[in-house]
């Protein structure tokens, strides 16, 4: 007998975890929906790390260890992105050069890789140089190892 109460406790609890999950996860949908349409974030799923911050911290702060705290906000920002459809965007779109609008001029004055001044005519490299040795980072950090992305990235720190 107080083994099937205890058991129906616990289901009531489930659900009751399930409901509020669920209704905390449209909340947070609400929120990128919201966030999205006004233009504070340029892709719907932008403000993904700071939600999964901030329920992570209060979880935390609320007596949860860490690993749980993460686990839980995850799943719970995973299904808001689910909720709004949420596609995450290329590397290609996640580059700086990506959200210039066409028509949008841009003078750079001095070179992307060096930071020398561009030599006349040169508009982002100062010489065949600088572009190929770009080209070739660029082509290491989307298809190189672990450890040479690591390195590529350290590389002026
Ligand atoms: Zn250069």
């Amino acid at each position: 007998m107080a083994k099937a109460e205890t058991k129906a406790r616990e289901a009531e609890r489930g659900r009751l975890a399930k409901q509020r999950a669920d209704a905390l996860e449209e909340r947070l949908a609400n929120a990128m929906r919201a966030a999205f349409a006004s233009g504070e974030i340029a892709y719907i799923g932008g403000l993904e790390g700071p939600l999964r911050h901030g329920i992570r911290a209060s979880l935390c702060l609320s007596g949860w260890n860490w690993f749980d705290a993460d686990r839980a906000a995850q799943a719970t920002v995973e299904g808001a992105l689910r909720r709004v459809r949420a596609v995450r965007p290329s590397w290609y779109e996640g580059q700086p050069e990506h959200t210039i609008q066409a028509g949008t001029l841009i003078e750079r004055t001095r070179c992307i890789r060096c930071h020398n001044p561009l030599p006349e005519g040169h508009h982002k490299y100062c010489g065949r140089l600088c572009a190929n040795a770009h080209f070739k980072q660029m082509e290491n950090l989307r298809n190189g190892s672990e450890e040479t992305v690591v390195r590529v990235v350290t590389w002026n720190l």
